[in-house]
């Protein structure tokens, strides 16, 4: 993969996502990226789209509605409660193995995959109770 036909909006869009511990809303990283240049957020939406339909940029919906946006190989997965809304960060991810056999084994080009288990926390597992 290269960036080769990145627009100046989309590279300033992916460094910054690459940059980031957490995935983001596009509004949070609008406020980061206009710090460094004029920009509007209908270009950060824009410039998130393409990354997303040229693969390098995933997105996950959150619980409350929002989506947050990170760099593929910033590989989150969550376990989301479904009372409280918290999302709990898996350590590891237990995919690798699969994409890379079915990369191997399928003319499909993958690009990235999304993961994430719903259920209730223990705090609110024990007031459910
Ligand atoms: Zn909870
Ligand atoms: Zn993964």
């Amino acid at each position: 993969m290269t960036q080769v036909h990145c627009t100046r909006a989309q590279t300033a869009v992916l460094q910054l996502l690459r940059q980031q511990p957490e995935p983001i809303s596009a509004q949070a990283l609008y406020t980061l990226i206009k710090q460094h240049q004029r920009i509007g957020l209908a270009t950060v939406y824009r410039a998130l789209d393409a990354l997303k339909r040229m693969g390098w940029v995933q997105h996950r919906v959150t619980l409350a509605g929002e989506t947050l946006y990170n760099a593929v190989e910033q590989d989150h997965h969550y376990m989301t409660c479904l009372h409280c809304g918290q999302s709990f960060p898996l350590d590891t991810c237990p995919l690798k193995g699969l994409e890379f056999s079915l990369q191997h084994s399928s003319s499909f080009t993958i690009y990235y995959h999304t993961l994430e288990f719903f259920g209730l926390c223990e705090p609110c597992a024990v007031q459910d109770g």
